[in-house]
């Protein structure tokens, strides 16, 4: 028990009516359950939970907080099970516990998407109940502390993953000590070197600031104490991660980052506040661009402080944060300030604001990646601030465009948005909006969004809601081109259109686990099955005609390279016949029971074949992809030596790979040679058609 003591003190300190007797009983249940295990180094396995439940009187949690930070670890490791939790310490406890297990078993994954899916598992406990998460960060910060037992891959795994993932979320909650904290532990995992280097430069930077610093805080303070403004003043030193960011970020040498030193001034008052910013930018030139302020326009982690650089008495830049002092627990805490020791008590109305803007992301976005992107992508920008016609402020991330901002008044605005005005002007859509930017939408009701869009919004919510309205698109277009393609092959078998609502066709929906023929149609048109099979399962002896021979190409891939009336993901083929480019005029041919074969729109098979305009789609190429085609080009040459190898030498000079190569001679001494070439697009193959035909010895070309 005696371990303990301190702790106890600790949690009583702040929390006097604490629940001592279950803190202790959660401590004495965690010793027995982990009696016979030992931690890597060798020490007791007990170490952990006390630490982890430590690290959360440091934050000052509730006792059933601390309690479950004891118990943590007893559902996976011991024999215990929920229920034995429920029994002992009661229905709070035992879901802590059992929700810091269930997002302990899906640890320890390496693949990006199965980390999104870790993270989103993440947000949903959290989104539950707060405190889950603030378990799990005190169990990982402990981790992370006592790293160097494991093997050094071990370390780096647990690094990169607490990087990409606690110490952004960290960042989101607004916990900064814990940020910072777990930052420079990965940093120092990660890339060692440097940070040993970076830690010598900055211990040797703040001597010689030492001075300086105290300097610029005596000024200050002089200033200050005739006003009656009561306020703390301190220097204090970036932390090396985020040292490191800044260098790599600007560019510049360390010697050039001039922000490692800040001074932070805590006050009483808001009024106070602005009172010394006041002082301040009357005793030295500010630098432009860096004052911002996040006390009337707060974080949506709740940060709220006055931003500030001047430059200083010696013409160094100095960079000022200025906050009440309840602000700056916010900022050292963040959600966790929300959570201590009230027990039940009403949490205020900031956090409350905040867990409501969580869950309602989690259930915006269903994709585990989506979601991942978009909590970091909006945590780590700073934030730009523009108004609308009306005068309202709007809050979006730094690089957001009039389409972002089109999507964060309504939805139906940025489905319609077709060009913007920004302070008077008409500019692109593209535009990267700046604090203070008066945005007006243009809007047309034929207007709709575009996939395009994508490539620069910055806001989860554009994104999102341009992602749904394609989504539709490519299901509407699904569903006419499964339609176009089932109608073609009952014709084909002479069966009547009415099949399609017969009772029979009922049971192959069913028998397919969808919900209606559309669905069936989004599945013919999107290549998932073909209409063949489905004829097979309405008349199975139905006996399949000769295919013309086509060459199978990769099916929904991001490499797709065809684009079928707007729609992604449908099964089509090459023609072997012609085998088109990107670039070639083209044009899509319905192939019974198999999909879309593309064919340049001069391909002689075409004309042979295709009689009827019906099974003719259009087609494009897409511009996206680094994908290479297959085209064949036929030579005719003299029948020299060494020509094949020269030619080879010109392909392969201009970065075309050559798949095969058939040759054979004639009897008059001539050489007919078919080269299959993996060319970009038709500009790249004629240009390397024209160099062959300049060869020595070639006497035509042609494809
Ligand atoms: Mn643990």
């Amino acid at each position: 028990m005696e371990k303990i003591e301190s702790l106890i003190e600790k949690v009583l300190a702040y929390n006097p009516k604490a629940n001592i007797d279950i803190i202790k009983k959660a401590y004495i249940f965690s010793r027995e359950a982990h009696c016979s295990q030992k931690r890597v180094e060798g020490s007791p396995y007990i170490q952990h939970p006390i630490s982890v439940a430590d690290i959360l009187a440091d934050m000052k949690l509730d006792s059933a907080t601390i309690a479950a930070g004891f118990l943590h670890d007893t559902i996976e490791d011991t024999g215990m099970s929920a229920e034995d939790i429920k029994e002992m310490f009661g229905v709070e406890i035992a879901f802590l516990v059992d929700a810091v297990t269930k997002l302990s078993k899906v640890e320890f994954m390496t693949r990006e998407e199965a980390q999104a899916e870790n993270f989103r598992k993440m947000l949903l406990a959290m989104a539950k109940d707060v405190r889950v998460i603030l378990i799990k960060f005190a169990d990982r910060l402990h981790n992370m502390r006592t790293l160097e037992h494991l093997s050094e891959e071990k370390q780096r795994r647990i690094a990169r993953e607490t990087l990409d993932i606690y110490a952004p979320l960290a960042n989101r909650l607004g916990i900064g000590w814990l940020r910072i904290e777990l930052e420079d532990l990965c940093f120092k995992t990660l890339m060692p070197d440097l940070y040993n280097e970076l830690q010598l430069k900055v211990a040797q930077r703040k001597e010689e600031s030492g001075k300086f610093i105290s300097e610029v805080i005596s000024i200050i303070s002089e200033k200050l104490e005739p006003l009656g403004i009561d306020a703390k003043i301190k220097g204090r030193l970036k932390h090396n991660y985020g040292i490191y960011q800044k260098i790599i970020k600007q560019k510049i040498p360390f010697e050039q980052v001039y922000d490692v030193i800040g001074i932070r001034i805590i006050t009483d008052t808001v009024a106070h506040c602005y009172d010394i910013l006041g002082i301040i930018h009357s005793l030295w030139p500010l630098v432009p661009g860096r004052f911002k302020d996040f006390i009337s326009l707060p974080k949506s982690n709740m940060y709220q402080s006055l931003h500030t650089t001047v430059v200083g008495p010696s013409g160094e830049r100095v960079e000022l944060q200025i906050r009440t002092k309840e602000m700056d627990e916010i900022a050292e805490e963040g959600i966790a300030a929300h959570w201590r020791y009230k027990e039940k008590a009403a949490r205020d109305s900031k956090s409350a604001r905040f867990v409501t803007w969580l869950r309602d992301l989690v259930k915006e976005i269903s994709d585990a990646k989506e979601f991942l992107e978009a909590v970091k992508g909006e945590v780590i920008p700073d934030t730009v601030y523009v108004f609308t016609p009306a005068g309202d402020i709007k809050e979006l991330p730094v690089d957001s465009t009039p389409i972002d901002f089109a999507f964060s008044i309504h939805s139906a605005v940025g489905n319609r948005c077709i060009g913007a005005k920004v302070n008077g002007r008409i500019v692109p859509l593209r535009y990267k909006l700046n604090s203070g930017d008066v945005v007006e939408i243009l809007t047309s009701p034929t207007q709709t969004p575009s996939k395009d869009w994508l490539k620069f919004v910055v806001t989860q919510r554009a994104k999102s809601r341009i992602r749904q309205w394609t989504r539709a698109e490519e299901r509407k277009g699904g569903i006419e081109l499964g339609t176009k393609l089932i109608e073609e092959e009952l014709r084909r078998h002479g069966l009547p259109l009415a099949i399609l609502k017969s009772s029979k066709m009922d049971e192959v929906i069913k028998g397919l686990s969808i919900q209606n023929i559309e669905d069936l149609y989004v599945l013919i048109g999107y290549g998932k099955i073909s209409a063949k099979q489905v004829i097979n399962k309405l008349e199975p002896e139905k006996e399949e005609p000769v295919l013309p021979k086509t060459t199978t190409r990769h099916v929904k891939t991001k490499d797709d390279i065809i684009t079928i009336k707007g729609i992604d993901n449908v099964l089509y083929r090459i023609g072997r016949c012609c085998m088109p480019v990107p670039g070639d005029n083209i044009v899509g041919f319905i192939t019974k029971g198999k999909g879309v074969t593309i064919h340049r729109k001069q391909c002689s098979s075409l004309e042979r074949t295709a009689v009827d305009t019906e099974r003719m789609i259009e087609v494009q190429w897409s511009q996206e992809g680094e994908a290479t085609s297959q085209t064949k080009v036929y030579l005719e040459a003299l029948d020299k030596p060494g020509i094949l190898a020269n030619l080879s030498a010109l392909i392969s000079s201009v970065n075309v790979n050559i798949a095969s190569v058939k040759a054979e001679s004639t009897s008059d001494k001539r050489a007919w040679i078919e080269l299959t070439m993996e060319v970009k697009d038709k500009n790249q193959l004629v240009g390397l058609m024209n160099k062959i035909s300049q060869m020595d010895g070639i006497l035509h070309v042609r494809r």
